[in-house]
C-alpha cells in the first residue's frame, strides 16, 4: 500500500506555496479580438499564442463601457450589477463588488491596484484597492505600470485600463479593416511591451499570470447596439503551469426534418384559450425557428395573438420588421407597449427566436442563442385577448402581409426562463433533463411532414389534441437539410469568467455565497513545477484516488478547502472532525488548500473516484 501511496502522490505533485502568484490585467477598451490579429500587434499576438485564447466569448447587451467593466470585474451579470449605461445611476456594488472586495475578504494582506485611464473604473467600481490611480492618457498609465512592475514590491493584482482604442474605435470605426482603429491597437501593443518586460524580470519565486481583457466589441456603427460584433469579445490568459488553448464558441448543430411552408394564404391557428392567455401578471416564455427569405412585404408575423394593425393593442407578436429586414418582440395591454428589436434574419438561414416575460420586472429577447434586449416590462397590464394563436398570421388571421418562410419547433411556457436556460436550450430537442420542463404549455414541434393538423405534443395536455394547430386551408410540406446552428452561452467563455479565472490561478478558493456568475477558465491552482515545499515537507493524505474519504495526516489544527477543477469552493472542514468526506463530489481532480495553525497555505491534489 505504502508504495503505491508514493507514486500516487508523485503522479499529483503539489503546488508550490512558496512561490507567490501574482496577475496582472491588461484591459484594452473596445478592442475587437479579430483587429488584434489584424493588427501589428506581435506582444498581444504572443500572449495569444502562449496560453488560453479565445476570440469568441461573449457580453451581454447592452455593450456600453459601464456595463462591460462591472461585469468584467464584479464577475456577475448586469441582472445583479445593475449597471446598464455608463451613468452609473444605480448600481448594486454593494451588493455585488469589485473582485478586489472578495479577495480582500480571504487575503487582507494582497496588495491590489488598479491603474485605469478611464476614471469611472476607479470611481465608481473599484473598492478594497490599496492604491487606484487615475491617469491622463494611455502613455502615463504604461509609466505607471512599468514603475510599479519595476519597484521592490511589486503588487499583488494590478489591473491596468487602456482607453484610446475605443477612442480610435468612435473617430473610425471598429473593425479589423479599419487602418486607423488597428493603429490605435499597434500603438497599445507598443506601450505594454515594457509592462510585460517588467513582468519578466520580476524574482523568480513570483509567478505571473497575463490577462488581456476588453470591455466590448464594436462594429463600424461604434457600439451601445446589440449586433453580435459589438457583443463579441476576446480574452487571453496566460502564466505558468497554463495550457496553449485555442476555444471556440460553443456552437450547437441542430438538424430540421421537414417543413410547412407558409405563405399567402397558408397560415396555422390554435384556437383561443385561457391557458394562453397571459392576463396581467402571468410569465410566459416563447420560442420558435424560424427560416426567413432575402426580403419580403411589410412585417407578417411569425407567432401572435393579437390585432397587429397596433403596437398598442393588447397581446404580443414576434414579428418581422418592414425596414431592415429583423425580427422584433411587441407586446400591449391597450395603453402601453414594450417593443424589442432583434438582428437581422434576412438570409435564408434558420434562426431559434425567443421572448421571455418576467411581468413584473423584465422582457428579454434572444436570437440563436445569445440576449439580444431587454426591457422593462411592469407597466404592461392585461394583454389577454379574444383571438386564437396564430403561426404566420396575427390573431385577426387577416393581417395584409403573410409570412412567407418556414417556421417550426414552437414553444410555450408558463415561466419566464432565464438566460442560462435559454442559451443551453435554444434548438435542442426538449427532454424531460430540461429544468423547467413542468413549465412547458403548448410544444407544436411541427415536424408532422403531412396534412393540417400541428399536433401539440405537451404531455398530459389537459384534453389530448385541444390545443393542435390547424391550417385551415392545404399545408404543403418539404424536406429540409439546412441545419440551425446556436450558441451555447453556458459553455461558451465570457465576460463574467475572467474573475474566476484569476480567483482560480491565485488558488483563491471561488466562494459559492458570492454567487459569481462565470466559471473558471483554466483549472484552479495549476501545478507549475516549481518552488519546494518548505518545513515539515508536504501534507499527506491517503487514499488517494478515492471515493467517499480523505484521511489527513496533519499536526494540530488545520483548515481545509477542496476546491473544485473551476475553483469553486467545494468543501471547508476543520481538522479533529475526522476524515474529510468527499463523497458526495462528482468525480474529478480537486484541490487541497490546506492552511495551519500560523496561516501557512500548502497545496496538493486528489482524484475523486466515482
Ligand atoms: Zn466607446
Amino acid at each position: 500500500m505504502k508504495h503505491v501511496f508514493t507514486l500516487l502522490i508523485a503522479a499529483f505533485p503539489l503546488l508550490a506555496p512558496a512561490q507567490q502568484r501574482k496577475v496582472l490585467i491588461i484591459g484594452i477598451d473596445g478592442c475587437r479580438g479579430d483587429a488584434i490579429l489584424a493588427a501589428n500587434a506581435p506582444r498581444l499576438q504572443q500572449l495569444a499564442a502562449s496560453g488560453f485564447s479565445t476570440f469568441e466569448g461573449n457580453t451581454h447587451p447592452p455593450v456600453w463601457s459601464g456595463t462591460g467593466w462591472s461585469t468584467m470585474l464584479t464577475g456577475v451579470w448586469e441582472q445583479k450589477h445593475n449597471v446598464t449605461d455608463n451613468t452609473f445611476s444605480d448600481p448594486q456594488y454593494a451588493t455585488w463588488p469589485h473582485f478586489f472586495a472578495r479577495i480582500h475578504s480571504v487575503q487582507p494582506t494582497m496588495d491590489l491596484r488598479s491603474f485605469v485611464h478611464w476614471a469611472p473604473i476607479n470611481e465608481e467600481i473599484c473598492t478594497s484597492a490599496t492604491q487606484e490611480l487615475e491617469l491622463p492618457s494611455d502613455t502615463a498609465l504604461a509609466d505607471s505600470a512599468v514603475a510599479a512592475l519595476q519597484a521592490t514590491d511589486a503588487p499583488d493584482v494590478l489591473f491596468l485600463d487602456f482607453d484610446d482604442v475605443d477612442h480610435a474605435g468612435h473617430t473610425y470605426g471598429f473593425s479589423p479593416d479599419i487602418p486607423g482603429y488597428l493603429d490605435a491597437i499597434a500603438t497599445v501593443d507598443h506601450l505594454i511591451a515594457p509592462i510585460l518586460d517588467a513582468v519578466a524580470a520580476r524574482p523568480a519565486d513570483e509567478e505571473w499570470m497575463v490577462m488581456v481583457v476588453t470591455d466590448h466589441g464594436g462594429n463600424t456603427w461604434g457600439h451601445g447596439d446589440n449586433s453580435f460584433e459589438q457583443q463579441r469579445i476576446f480574452i487571453l490568459a496566460s502564466g505558468p503551469g497554463i495550457a496553449v488553448e485555442n476555444r471556440a464558441a460553443t456552437r450547437d448543430t441542430f438538424p430540421i426534418a421537414t417543413t410547412m411552408d407558409f405563405g399567402a394564404t397558408t397560415y396555422a391557428r390554435v384556437d383561443n384559450n385561457a391557458l394562453f392567455n397571459f392576463g396581467t401578471a402571468q410569465d410566459f416564455t416563447i420560442e420558435c425557428n424560424v427560416r426567413m427569405p432575402l426580403d419580403w412585404d411589410g412585417d407578417p408575423a411569425f407567432l401572435c395573438n393579437k390585432d397587429w394593425d397596433s403596437g398598442y393593442n393588447p397581446g404580443y407578436v414576434l414579428s418581422t420588421t418592414g425596414g431592415g429586414y429583423t425580427w422584433k418582440f411587441n407586446i400591449g395591454d391597450g395603453t402601453h407597449r414594450v417593443d424589442l428589436d432583434g438582428r437581422p434574419i434576412n438570409d435564408g438561414q434558420w434562426h431559434h427566436l425567443a421572448v421571455t416575460c418576467d411581468r413584473d420586472g423584465e422582457a428579454r429577447i434572444f436570437q440563436d442563442g445569445l440576449l439580444m434586449g431587454t426591457a422593462d416590462m411592469s407597466a404592461i397590464g392585461d394583454i389577454s385577448t379574444a383571438m386564437p394563436t396564430c403561426f404566420g398570421q396575427d390573431g385577426t388571421t387577416a393581417y395584409p402581409y403573410a409570412m412567407t418562410g418556414n417556421l417550426c419547433d414552437v414553444r410555450i411556457w408558463s415561466k419566464a426562463l432565464d438566460i442560462n436556460t435559454i442559451s443551453a436550450w435554444s434548438g435542442k430537442p426538449l427532454t424531460s433533463a430540461h429544468p423547467d420542463a413542468a413549465f412547458l404549455i403548448g410544444h407544436w414541434p411541427m415536424q408532422d411532414g403531412t396534412g393540417g393538423l400541428l399536433a401539440n405534443t405537451v404531455p398530459g395536455s389537459p384534453a389530448a389534441h385541444v390545443h393542435d394547430g390547424t391550417v385551415p386551408t392545404s399545408a404543403t410540406w418539404s424536406a429540409n437539410s439546412d441545419p440551425l446552428i446556436t450558441t451555447d452561452l453556458t459553455l461558451t467563455p465570457v465576460q463574467a469568467d475572467v474573475v474566476p479565472t484569476v480567483l482560480a490561478y491565485l488558488c483563491i478558493p471561488n466562494d459559492p455565497l458570492w454567487q459569481l456568475d462565470g466559471h473558471a477558465l483554466i483549472p484552479a491552482c495549476i501545478p507549475t513545477g516549481m518552488g519546494e515545499q518548505p518545513g515539515d515537507g508536504p501534507p499527506t493524505f491517503f487514499p488517494n484516488p478515492t471515493r467517499d474519504q480523505l484521511h489527513l495526516q496533519l499536526r494540530g489544527r488545520h483548515d481545509v478547502q477542496v476546491i473544485a477543477p473551476d475553483g469553486r469552493l467545494v468543501l471547508h472542514h476543520a481538522t479533529g472532525d475526522g476524515p474529510v468526506d468527499v463523497g458526495a463530489l462528482t468525480p474529478g481532480t480537486y484541490v487541497l488548500r490546506i492552511t495551519d495553525a500560523e496561516g501557512a497555505v500548502s497545496f496538493a491534489r486528489f482524484v475523486k473516484e466515482l
